[in-house]
């Protein structure tokens, strides 16, 4: 006979941990476990409740969705509950799921698999088929109100091409490429690196400052309608998602009718071995019912429908042995542990080695030098070790410490506060060097064709290059005197490091690989201050004053002109012409007075003549503020052809409206 005593503790360990680990990853965006474990956990409370209806506890983990909204966030009601959905695991599972369907609805079922992409759910409300406000799914009833961030997201529009009024939900996710780039320049700057995509795509939209969703290049697939689909005129929610792709939206195309279980079966493996290849993380299959009438007939439970369920593909979780620890310098100076692994594949490729971030993070999962690890791949494509498997200890593992020197250098390493990175600091740090240089050449930066790492490796080898200024001292002969470079492409080097001179200053300033200053910084300061030299005699006050600099930009600013090897090489720059000199129209032309000067400007419709970036710049650069939407501190409504809703509400606040051939006469007048 079973303990019930036991029993009752285990469900109540089950309670906590899942609890914890849930808030970690709901709320907090950042597992403490794997999600294999946190779902073997759940699987065992699933099992222990269903043989002991007594023990479900209201609060129990498998009776809620999702976590609570986060602080700061507007809250959003949904008017009809965002669930989750029950989880398969095995071949088994999904013919119990299949048989469960066919008792309820009989043998005519027909279902529809989709790819269950791992990012996080939102509901997308449009009226009149205008996007008017988004949400996350929150604890299922009640979700935060993301609609600025969601703005940002490039395959959500703003306009359908039917002026519905309906609310629809998908996945909104971050692609694989974004996630290592996001986790590269995380690691650079020495901030935490996120567990996976779908930790990232939630961490970047449940952000209170929209401009941290808009630089991480998130996308989103819809999946179906919030509520009615039949209200939409379809009896099926593959119809209903054929819909959605003809109001514009975009729906992921790898679905399919299946009309046997064999079928989906079929699908589902198919999938296994095709994943790797998608641009974007799944992490698994949806199968669900597809005529809304069998999926009613099927009905809901408190956390999921029955009409559908999730099958997780199993995690691709191997052993090997991690034979060493090495150290990398970035350009900023962060010194990154790398584990060096015995070769093994994972994930369709041979992995050895894998980033550890941070001491910290080493540290947190105790991994020693000699261990056995679990490695797996995090977004199905950058290598992580899970942790050690201590039971294999021999008592020989080596505990890492981060030195307290530049393993390249030699110069004292440094914690920045508020960073788990440390950092070399010493700006002729041969390995930051070379990584400043490759950056500086990179595209877009300085963008000079020909030189890659290898070149400026033996560059800097063969003592040629030390900084970014002996590049335009190279000689052909010189260049010759490397590795596989022959007369024309030295010739062709030595042109294109002629012409970079020419390029535009914003293009050298964040080639300066000065730390927080991004291309989009570079750009804004470049047009803010015109050239170099106002730019290094500006003030923190100056630079603060700019919208989108902060203390930290301004900080990095201020010590990266202050050091006097920096001024060494902006003399050299200058002396061989590279241009220093913004072309645009800077921030002091912009006029005082004229037609746009301080003036709020909103422009909606189909313009004829110009795009619509070219509008805006226009308008900008003559000192106007070009927004989205029309309030009552909008000044002037440009209204293109078919404008809708927005010049309704202009006309309504008494706005002053343009159309575009005034707006093309006034520019006419001011260029
Ligand atoms: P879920 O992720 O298993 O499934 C439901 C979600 O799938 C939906 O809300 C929707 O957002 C998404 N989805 C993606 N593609 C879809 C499609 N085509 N159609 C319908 N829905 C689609 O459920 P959940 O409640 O969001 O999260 C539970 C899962 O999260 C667990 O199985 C676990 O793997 C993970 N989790 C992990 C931890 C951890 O600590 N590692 C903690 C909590 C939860």
């Amino acid at each position: 006979m079973e303990d019930t005593h036991e029993l009752e503790k285990r469900v109540e360990e089950l309670n906590r941990l899942l609890t914890e680990y849930g808030r970690a990853y709901y709320v907090l965006d950042r597992p403490a476990v794997t999600d294999a474990e946190y779902d073997k956990l759940m699987q065992e409370l699933l099992a222990i409740e269903e043989q002991h209806p007594d023990l479900i506890y209201p609060d129990s983990p498998t009776q809620r969705v999702g976590g609570p909204v986060l602080e700061g966030f507007t809250k959003v009601r949904h008017e009809y509950p965002m669930l989750s959905l029950s989880n398969v695991f095995n071949e088994e599972d999904i013919r119990e799921f299949d048989r469960r369907v066919r008792a309820g609805v009989g043998d005519s079922v027909t279902y529809i698999c989709e790819l269950k992409i791992d990012g996080l759910a939102v509901s997308l409300k449009y009226e009149d088929g205008r996007f008017t406000q988004g949400s996350t799914r929150g604890d299922g009833t009640v979700g935060e109100d993301i609609t600025e961030n969601l703005r940002t997201i490039r395959s959500i529009p703003l306009k359908l091409n039917e002026s519905v009024t309906i609310e629809v939900r998908g996945e909104a996710y971050m692609p694989k490429k974004s996630f290592v780039k996001l986790n590269e320049a995380r690691d650079e700057a020495g901030d935490e690196p996120f567990a996976n995509p779908r930790n990232a795509a939630a961490g970047s939209l449940r952000q209170l400052d929209p401009k941290i969703a808009a630089s991480r290049n998130l996308a989103v697939f819809l999946y179906g309608v919030g509520g009615d689909g039949e209200a939409y005129g379809q009896a099926a929610h593959s119809a209903a998602l054929d819909y959605l792709d003809d109001l514009g939206l975009v729906t992921n195309h790898e679905r399919k009718k299946c009309k046997t279980i064999e079928e989906v079966l079929d699908y589902v493996s198919s999938w296994g071995g095709k994943r790797a290849a998608l641009d974007y993380e799944i992490d698994g299959i949806v199968i669900k019912v597809d005529k809304f009438e069998d999926q009613e007939q099927l009905g809901y439970t408190a956390k999921s429908p029955r009409w559908a369920t999730a099958y997780k593909f199993p995690a691709e979780e191997v052993v090997t042995r991690l034979l060493d620890i090495e150290l990398s310098v970035g350009r900023t100076g962060t010194v990154t542990p790398t584990a060096i692994l015995e070769p093994v594949r994972v994930a369709g490729t041979t992995v050895g080695r894998a980033s550890l971030h941070n001491e910290d993070l080493i540290r947190e999962k105790d991994i020693r030098i000699g261990d056995d690890v679990k490695i797996r791949k995090a977004g199905d494509i950058i290598p992580e070790v899970i942790g050690p498997l201590t039971d294999r200890r021999t008592g020989d593992e080596i505990e890492f410490h981060m030195p307290s020197d530049c393993p390249v250098c030699g110069s004292e390493l440094i914690r920045i506060e508020g960073e788990v990175a440390l950092r070399c600091v010493n700006p002729q740090c041969p390995a930051q060097l070379k990584e400043a240089l490759i950056h500086f050449v990179s595209r877009n930066a300085m963008n000079i064709e020909g030189i890659g790492e290898r070149v400026v490796d033996q560059l800097y080898t063969a003592g040629l290059v030390k900084d970014f200024s002996d590049l335009y001292g190279l000689t052909e002969e010189q260049l010759m005197t490397l590795d596989r470079m022959g007369e024309k492409s030295a010739s062709n080097l030595v042109h294109a490091i002629a012409a970079s001179k020419e390029n535009s200053f914003e293009k050298l300033l964040f080639g300066f690989g000065i730390r927080h200053v991004g291309a989009k910084a570079a750009q804004i300061l470049a047009r803010e201050f015109g050239s170099l030299d106002n730019l290094m005699a500006a003030s923190a006050e100056e630079l603060l004053a700019i919208h989108e600099i902060g203390d930290k930009v301004t900080d990095a600013i201020e010590s990266f002109f202050a050091n006097e090897d920096v001024l060494e090489v902006i003399g050299k720059l200058k002396a061989y012409g590279v241009n220093m000199q913004y072309r645009g129209r800077t921030a002091q032309e912009i006029p005082e007075d004229g037609p746009f000067a301080g003036k709020r400007v909103v422009l909606t419709g189909k313009l004829e003549i110009l795009t619509r970036n070219e509008a805006k710049e226009k308008i900008e650069t003559l000192g106007g503020d070009v927004s989205g939407s029309v309030s009552k501190k909008t000044d002037i409504v440009i209204a293109g052809e078919d404008a809708g809703s927005k010049l309704a509400k202009a006309e309504e606040l008494g706005i002053d409206v343009w159309d575009e051939a005034k707006l093309i006469e006034v520019l006419g007048t001011k260029e």
